[in-house]
């Protein structure tokens, strides 16, 4: 048996999971699964342009290992771009370091009484917010 691959620290997992392009079937189309790993090596690296060596010590990983990351990461998206392929993030070899309690924000559901927590940054707002519970989007946000 192999050694374990080590698991990555990630932060944040993605809201959508699901890409294709516009007006082709699904059963028509081949699928990149992109793990979830390398989507947050692309949020820190691309989208909060962190360097390779802080994205790599947010994720507890070395340089290199980042490197192999991002790198893989981006040519799935560019793969699936260039030939019209699907794109599904899922699984990979992580576990999620949530954030402190004072970067979350806390909604509750007018119809449920439901309350939840939500990381700041991770794109949505309050308003398009649904309760998971319920699925009402009379939610509000309590701090
Ligand atoms: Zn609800």
């Amino acid at each position: 048996m192999g050694r374990p691959r080590k698991e990555r620290r990630i932060e944040l997992l993605p809201t959508v999971t699901n890409f294709k392009p516009a007006g082709v079937p699904m059963r028509n189309l081949d699928e990149i699964v992109l793990a979830l790993e390398e989507m947050e090596a692309m949020r820190l690296f691309d989208m909060e342009g962190l360097d390779q060596g802080e994205s790599a010590e947010k994720m507890g990983i070395s340089r290199p290992t980042f490197h192999r990351l991002i790198t893989r990461a981006h040519r799935k998206v560019a793969t699936a771009l260039w030939q019209g392929k699907a794109l599904t993030i899922e699984g990979g070899s992580y576990r999620i370091n949530h954030p402190h309690k004072e970067e979350m924000r806390q909604f509750i559901c007018r119809q449920c009484s439901h309350e939840w927590e939500v990381p700041h940054g991770n794109g949505q707002s309050g308003r398009d917010m649904q309760c998971p519970e319920c699925n009402s989007d009379t939610v509000m946000r309590q701090r």
